[in-house]
């Protein structure tokens, strides 16, 4: 018969992006399934997880938060980039200067080995905020494309866009499972 591995695979996939655009949510609400509350949303832990199935393997995908701290200390850098998988940029729709500071994070990432050869992802968050909108989809799309990454626009809070959120991380994990 078939045996399960020993330990499940790890995919570590680390959350960037300018303050308050809700890596946070974003993570919890994939890992618990929910929009935080208050006191959920400020706890400061460096990882959050969640045991997915793909083709009948499990496999643990480990969403890297920065607890609070967009700008790390130097001894906390090295940590966070290590063994990483798979990286999702996030910015807030509501929030220009969140998107302006994109290439900023993905420079980043680049000078820490992340650049086009690992799986990278566009996330637009805040979608429920219509009425604030200040970034448009033809505006991230193009950003998106021109650096070869799939584009997510989702909300962490509003519940019918749960399933996007799920999308996100599942798309990533297909991705990296497909690589291995
Ligand atoms: P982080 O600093 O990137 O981790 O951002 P947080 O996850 O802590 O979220 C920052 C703020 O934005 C909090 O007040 C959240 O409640 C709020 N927030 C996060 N995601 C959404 C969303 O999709 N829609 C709305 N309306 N608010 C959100
Ligand atoms: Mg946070």
């Amino acid at each position: 018969g078939t045996y399960p591995p020993l330990r499940s695979r790890i995919f570590k996939i680390i959350v960037i992006g300018d303050s308050g655009v809700g890596k946070t949510c974003l993570t919890y609400r994939f890992c618990a399934g929910k929009f935080p509350d208050k006191t959920e949303a400020t706890i400061g832990v460096d990882f959050r997880e969640k045991v997915i199935e793909i083709d009948g393997e499990k496999i643990k995908v480990q969403l890297w938060d920065t607890a609070g701290q967009e700008r790390f200390r130097k001894s906390m850098v090295q940590h966070y980039y290590r063994n990483v998988h798979a990286v999702v940029f996030v910015y807030d729709v509501t929030n220009a200067a969140s998107f302006r500071s994109l290439p900023a994070w993905i420079e980043e990432c680049r000078q820490h080995s992340l650049g086009q050869e690992v799986p990278r992802i566009l996330v637009g968050n805040k979608c429920d905020l219509r009425h604030a909108l200040q970034v448009s989809t033809e505006l991230a799309q193009k950003f998106a494309d021109s650096h070869s990454m799939p584009l997510f626009e989702t909300s962490a809070k509003n519940p019918d866009d749960n399933d996007h959120v799920e999308a996100i991380f599942m798309t990533v994990a297909h991705k990296l499972k497909s690589q291995k």
